[in-house]
């Protein structure tokens, strides 16, 4: 039978990792693309052709998918837990009451070295670290296969992640997923740990070395809380709007994804997750009564009945509208399709490779200024206004 090698364009390839994880003999390991994507690398003396990669790939196989059986707004009633998280604080809500009965959540972690990689986690003080998004392609290992040993001997486990780690985690326990609930994020694209080090290093060069990171902090202003970059190093520290911050416009501009984002195939109404959990982008013109203003809406798409139950259990711990996948998915494009390719996305991959992370930041930093300048205006206006704005700009 053929390998991975054999049938899987490279372009196609999303990193997920199921390969490695089901080669029987070792024959396939991790390796990183020049642009530091996380990618399969073969020793064909170790291959006995037995196809077992091929089979689990989730970019060459379709697995089933459903369309959201029921789809809500919700918000943690915990503050702490709110600040904690990217979003709502869905995730936490659902990992700790998995843990409470005696499971364990795989999620993704920033650790010392500013490295994103998948961690197994049972214990709830453990839990914030897989809280809130790291904008960076997380490292997987062996995770699959933890997470099959721990389903074989009858644990529950939460596996979260992009929806193509996710799909992976599906794909990989086959049939052993009685116990297995699956957490996806809504996800437009995702950055290479190569280029986050190389920004990470030119941080450093200008402000010491870096202390602490965090992608989405969360702080208070006005009514509300908002989302912004936090750093500190040993000489400074920031809280940064994101188009003050090159990584961050790149990313929000979609210039640094791997190749394989612009074509996602889990990018789609249907999905492979149990639930999918994003962020409710306008949520004021649909529940304005059901939230306090300035709140941090999270979006839910219940996908299968594994999920609801799931869901229902952490009722009291949220606030809980009904909503619809139409209103949902109008704001939030990745619930659709797959994030569109910008025009400049290879010359900006190549001259960062060429010429480095200073020459980008220096070159593409310019697009960037009207953007600083209008999300200082928008910080500035007083919420009503702000929601009008908000309004104005998605066409309600
Ligand atoms: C790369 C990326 C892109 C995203 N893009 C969108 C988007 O386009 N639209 C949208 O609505 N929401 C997007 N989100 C998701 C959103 O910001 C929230 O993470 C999500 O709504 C869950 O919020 P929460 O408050 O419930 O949990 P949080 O505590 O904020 O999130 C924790 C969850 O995120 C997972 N996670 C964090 N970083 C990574 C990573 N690098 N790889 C895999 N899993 C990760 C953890 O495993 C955990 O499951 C994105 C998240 C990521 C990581
Ligand atoms: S031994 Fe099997 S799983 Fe491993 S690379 Fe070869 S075909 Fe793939
Ligand atoms: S299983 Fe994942 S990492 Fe392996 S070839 Fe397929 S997409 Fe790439
Ligand atoms: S956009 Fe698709 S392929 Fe890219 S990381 Fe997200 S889920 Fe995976």
């Amino acid at each position: 039978m053929k390998n991975i090698f054999d049938i899987l364009n490279p372009r196609d390839c999303c990193g997920c990792g199921a390969c490695v994880n089901s080669c029987p003999t070792g024959a396939l390991s991790y390796s990183m693309d020049e642009y530091g994507f996380y990618r399969p690398q073969i020793d064909n003396s170790k291959c006995i052709s037995c196809g077992k990669c091929s089979r689990t790939c989730p970019e060459c196989n379709d697995l089933p998918i459903n369309q959201p059986l029921d789809v809500y707004a919700a918000i943690n009633k915990d503050f702490a837990v709110l600040t904690r998280s990217a979003s709502g604080g869905i995730f936490y809500a659902l990992a700790e009451s998995v843990i409470a009965e005696g499971g364990c959540v795989f999620g993704a972690m920033l650790d010392g070295q500013f490295q994103v990689k998948h961690i197994c986690v049972e214990k709830i003080e453990n839990l914030p670290l897989l809280q809130k998004s790291k904008y960076v392609q997380s490292f997987i290992g062996n995770s699959y296969k933890i997470a099959l040993d721990k389903l074989k001997n009858g644990q529950k486990v939460l596996f979260s992640g992009t929806p193509c780690q996710v799909a992976a985690m599906k794909s990989f326990a086959r049939e052993s997923c009685e116990n297995l609930i699956l957490v996806e994020v809504v996800c437009h694209g995702i950055p290479s740990q190569k280029m986050f080090n190389d920004y990470v290093k030119n941080l450093e060069k200008e402000n010491g070395t870096l202390k602490e990171y965090i992608f989405c902090y969360k702080r208070k202003i006005l009514n509300g809380m908002n989302k912004f970059l936090f750093y500190r190093t040993e000489r400074i520290k920031h809280v940064k709007n994101w188009p003050q911050d090159s990584y961050h416009t790149f990313f929000m501009e979609s210039k640094n994804y791997q190749e394989c984002c612009y074509t996602c195939k889990f990018a789609r109404a249907k999905r492979v997750a149990d639930l999918t959990l994003c962020d409710y982008w306008s949520w004021e013109n649909y529940h304005r009564s059901d939230f306090s203003i300035g709140s941090t809406v999270s979006g839910i798409c219940v996908n299968t009945v594994q999920g609801k139950t799931a869901l229902e259990k952490i009722l009291p711990k949220l606030n809980i509208a009904k909503s619809s996948f139409e209103s949902l998915s109008r704001h939030n494009g990745c619930l659709i399709m797959p994030t569109t390719r910008p025009l400049l996305r290879n010359s900006f991959m190549d001259e960062w490779l060429s010429k480095g992370y200073p020459f980008i930041e220096n070159r593409y930093k310019k697009d960037s200024r009207f953007r600083i300048l209008r999300s200082h205006l928008l910080m500035l206006l007083p919420e009503n206004l702000k929601i009008w704005v908000h309004g104005l700009r998605h066409g309600n």
